[in-house]
């Protein structure tokens, strides 16, 4: 137990975690298995007693309460085949591009053919990984992976990627996206006999394709899709192959890119992960494609099967394009940045205000703010400073720094804001309360009026595909309207870009993307009890220790038991409840408020 008054930074010992594996080809991986789990099972990191970090995690959610007031993206996925390249260097370098997506843990496995070696840690890429463990990292293959958690459910075993096993021997697996049925076939593996050692989906993956080695390993794969269901981008591993494998809905992003020199191949969760490798945009991994890379070249086969529990549609995540991906990246052919800044300009061509000044909220409420400045021809200006190096500290605050809060998080300039009209441009609203103590702010800095510009239309349903959302009855567009939500930010006006603006801006067609947050169409069906664990339950959120499925893909020891008593309380809300799969906007709320507001969506008082 580590004294937190030490003040030490929380990480853990790195040489705990590294992990060989020997991989003869004719040898009986389930050893190999054992080995590494022992490893797993090494003195975990330092445990902060919970008392004390309580205080702790209160200021966190102070500093951090930007961030946690939006959708937070689940992981990064990358993974390199090219012999004779130092591949877990490049890994680094993948994954430290795509930090964005994931803060709390990462690892990267490499494979020279006949061994494996796994490193995972706590903490940032950087905290993780240095010389000497990169130069112990050696082979021809890598795979690597960094995660977003909540606080509090910082356990090394969950950090990724994991091993399972398959006809091929010892696999490696990284995973973005969130299984939809991962309790189910949890339950049912259980049933018959199996082990889960940690609270992750991906173990559900693992165990699948394990409980198929006795199939050739393409075909186990395409079992392993028709019996898993959500959202899913794969990076896997054998000795000598590298696997790409997506959903049949394509929720999640996945590309392909090409070393330069024509040394290799790599596939990432996100194309900015290419540059920093030397690597060039290839193509993405299409939806329902498993793709292997190995010393005879690239080969992919395609899941066909007629669906039943999901739209047969390409279904990529909007909220990609709003907030999550980084703004260098392309998605669908289209650079992220100038989609963002596309949706400002129509933003203010739809929903025009008078004003002096544009600001933006940091970093991704920028490039929109850009596009309504140029949209409106009202000037655009920084207007809020953030503080990039302020989030995870362990450092005691005092009681100084508890009054400020936020503030020490974004920082108003007064000589832009005071006496102006400002109009704010935010990328989404989740929970409102971030909102409206910027607003707040720019109020105290000494601006006349704020203006509320979301790029995003009403957040009004949770997402059970990969990104981290509050409750539904969390959610403030949920049961409240335009003017009831401007009220309680305290804006002058606020509007919400429409649907088809947004569309319009991302530049493809609406069913394209899956917008289920925004308009409640699922594209992968909720099952019933997951679905009430996070819309009826909702305590979800956070602690994978908490004993729901909590969004994050994590089922504890007690989920399941409560899972089914939340169904049976459920039962009776089903007819006319809140979420019908594919059925738009059945539930209880005053539907239709924000779009009655007209073409305007402006509420004033
Ligand atoms: S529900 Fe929203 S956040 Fe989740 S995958 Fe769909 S669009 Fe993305």
């Amino acid at each position: 137990m580590r004294d937190f008054s030490s003040a030490e930074p929380v990480v853990a010992s790195h040489d705990a975690h590294v992990s060989d594996v020997s991989l003869p080809v004719n040898s009986t991986p389930n050893s190999a298995i054992a080995a590494m789990a022992l490893n797993f099972n090494s003195p975990s990191p330092p445990v902060i007693p919970i008392s004390d970090l309580a205080a702790v995690h209160e200021f966190q959610d102070e500093l951090l309460l930007h961030e946690e007031d939006r959708p937070q993206e689940e992981c990064g996925v990358f993974g390199i085949w090219a012999p004779g390249v130092d591949v877990a260097r490049r890994a680094f370098f993948g994954i430290f591009a795509l930090q964005h997506r994931g803060q709390e843990s990462a690892g990267i496995a490499v494979s020279d053919g006949q061994k494996l070696q796994l490193h995972t840690d706590m903490g940032l890429v950087t905290q993780i990984f240095n010389e000497e463990i990169l130069s112990s990292l050696q082979g021809d293959i890598a795979v690597a992976h960094n995660r977003y958690s909540t606080t509090g459910s910082s356990e090394l075993c969950n950090a990724q990627p994991i091993m399972t096993n398959s006809s091929e021997g010892i696999m490696a697996v990284a995973h973005n996206g969130n299984l939809v049925n991962a309790a189910i076939v949890r339950r049912e593996m259980e049933e018959a006999g199996e082990v889960f050692t940690t609270s992750m989906d991906t173990e559900v993956i693992g165990k699948t394709i394990e409980a198929l080695n006795d199939r050739p390993l393409e075909e186990a794969l395409l079992e392993t899709m028709r019996r898993v269901q959500g959202a899913y981008s794969l990076v896997m591993m054998t000795r000598d192959t590298l696997i790409a494998m997506r959903d049949p809905n394509g929720v999640r992003p996945l590309c392909l890119g090409r070393l330069k020199d024509n040394s290799g191949w790599v596939v990432a969760s996100e194309t900015c992960a290419l540059n920093v490798v030397n690597a060039t945009f290839e193509r993405e991994i299409a939806p329902g494609e498993i793709c292997f890379i190995n010393g005879e070249g690239i080969e992919s086969v395609f899941y066909k099967e007629e669906a039943k529990d999901r739209e047969d549609r390409p279904a990529l995540c909007i909220f990609e394009f709003i907030y999550l991906a980084r703004p260098d990246s392309q998605l669908m052919g289209r650079n992220v940045h100038q989609a963002r800044r596309r949706m400002g300009e129509t933003l203010a061509r739809q929903s025009p205000v008078e004003a002096e000044v544009v600001i933006g909220v940091p970093d991704s409420g920028l490039p929109a703010a850009i596009g309504y400045a140029a949209g409106s021809g009202i000037p655009y200006q920084e207007g809020l400073i953030k503080n990039r190096y302020i989030a995870r500290t362990f450092i005691q605050p005092d009681q100084m720094q508890r009054e400020l809060g936020v503030r020490m998080k974004l920082t108003p300039l007064e000589d832009v804001l005071r006496g102006q009209r400002v109009v704010v441009v935010e990328d989404s609203i989740v929970r409102g309360t971030t909102t409206k103590r910027i607003v707040q702010m720019i109020r105290d800095a000494g601006a006349t009026e704020v203006h509320l510009r979301i790029s995003s239309p009403p957040y009004k349903w949770p997402c059970f595909y990969g990104i981290d959302t509050a409750a539904r009855k969390d959610l403030i567009a949920y049961q409240r309207s335009v003017e009831e939500i401007r009220q309680y930010n305290g804006a002058d006006s606020l509007a919400y870009i429409t649907m088809d603006n947004l569309i319009e801006a991302v530049g493809h067609d609406k069913n394209q993307f899956c917008r289920a947050c925004f308009d409640g169409e699922y594209p992968i069906h909720i099952p019933t009890d997951i679905r009430y664990t996070k819309l009826v339950l909702g305590e979800e959120n956070g602690d994978s220790t908490n004993g729901h499925a909590n969004g994050n893909g994590h089922y504890s020891e007690q989920s399941t038991l409560e899972v089914v008593q939340a169904m049976e309380a459920v039962q009776a809300l089903e007819e006319g409840g809140p979420a019908n799969h594919g059925g738009g906007d059945p539930g209880p709320e005053s539907a239709g408020e924000w779009e009655t507001v007209g073409d305007e969506l402006v509420s004033t008082s």
